[in-house]
C-alpha cells in the first residue's frame, strides 16, 4: 500500500449529507455514491488501496479499465472505510476514512485479500497514513514482506497487516513479481527512467497497477 493523501469530497457527496443529516452509508442514493466512487477512483489513480491492482469498470471479457465509472456497469470496486463502520459509526459518512479497494468476494476463498478478507477489523498500518509504505519491503520474488529496516514492534504492525489484508495470495504476489521481473531485466539506464515514469499517472489519470512496488523494491521512495 502507498499513502493516499485525501482531497476534498465530492460536492454531492456533501450536499446530500448536508441534506440528509440522519441518513445513513447504506443510504447514499446512486448518483451520489457514483459521484464517490469516481471520486476515489481517480484520487487513488485507479488502484486498490491495499494491494495496488486495477480497480475500475470491467469489460465483457472481464478486464479491468482504470476509467471513471458510468453508471450500473460491472466493476471490480469496494468501497473501504479504513476504520471498519462497527468500530466508529461516526466516521461511516466521513470521507476522509474512504478509500477504493479491490473487490473479491467472488474469488475463490484463498483469492480473497483487500477489503473483502479486513472485514471489521482495524488496521495496524493503514493507506491513510503518511509513512504506510516504509513498513513494507519486497522480495524479488513478489512477495511482500515487514522492512527489516523498521523496529520490532513496526515489523510485528507490518505482518499483522500483511496476513490481515491477505496481500501474499499467489495471484497478488504473482503480479508483483513480473513486473519486478520486467524492470530487473532491463539495462540500468533505462530502470531510471521506467520508474521515472511510474511516479506519474497517464493521460487518463491512472497508475501503472503496483506501480508502488518497484518504486518500493528499488529503494526510490
Ligand atoms: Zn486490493
Amino acid at each position: 500500500m502507498i499513502h493516499i493523501e485525501k482531497g476534498p469530497e465530492p460536492e454531492t457527496f456533501r450536499l446530500w449529507k448536508e441534506q440528509n443529516p440522519e441518513a445513513t452509508y447504506g443510504e447514499i442514493p446512486k448518483d451520489v455514491g457514483l459521484a464517490l466512487r469516481n471520486a476515489l477512483l481517480l484520487e487513488q489513480g485507479f488502484v486498490c488501496c491495499f494491494c495496488g491492482c486495477a480497480i475500475g469498470p470491467c469489460d465483457e471479457t472481464g478486464e479491468v479499465l482504470q476509467i471513471p465509472l458510468e453508471s450500473i456497469q460491472p466493476h471490480n470496486i469496494r468501497n473501504a472505510h479504513i476504520i471498519p463502520q462497527s468500530r466508529d459509526t461516526a466516521k461511516t459518512l466521513d470521507y476522509g476514512n474512504l478509500c477504493a479497494s479491490c473487490n473479491t468476494s467472488r474469488h475463490p476463498k484463498s483469492e480473497k485479500h483487500c477489503d473483502e478478507a479486513q472485514g471489521n477489523r482495524e488496521l495496524p498500518v493503514s493507506p491513510l497514513q503518511e509513512d504506510c509504505l516504509s513498513y513494507f519491503s519486497f522480495s524479488s520474488d513478489g512477495e511482500i514482506l515487514a522492512n527489516p529496516q523498521r523496529t520490532k514492534e513496526e515489523q510485528e504492525k507490518a505482518r499483522a497487516t500483511i496476513s490481515l489484508l491477505r496481500l501474499n495470495t499467489d495471484s497478488l504476489i504473482a503480479a508483483r513479481k513480473t513486473l519486478l521481473r520486467a524492470l530487473r531485466t532491463l539495462p540500468s539506464e533505462q530502470v531510471y527512467l521506467a520508474l521515472a515514469r511510474l511516479f506519474q499517472k497517464n493521460a487518463q489519470g491512472a497508475f501503472v497497477p503496483y506501480y508502488f512496488v518497484p518504486l518500493r523494491y528499488f529503494q526510490r521512495i
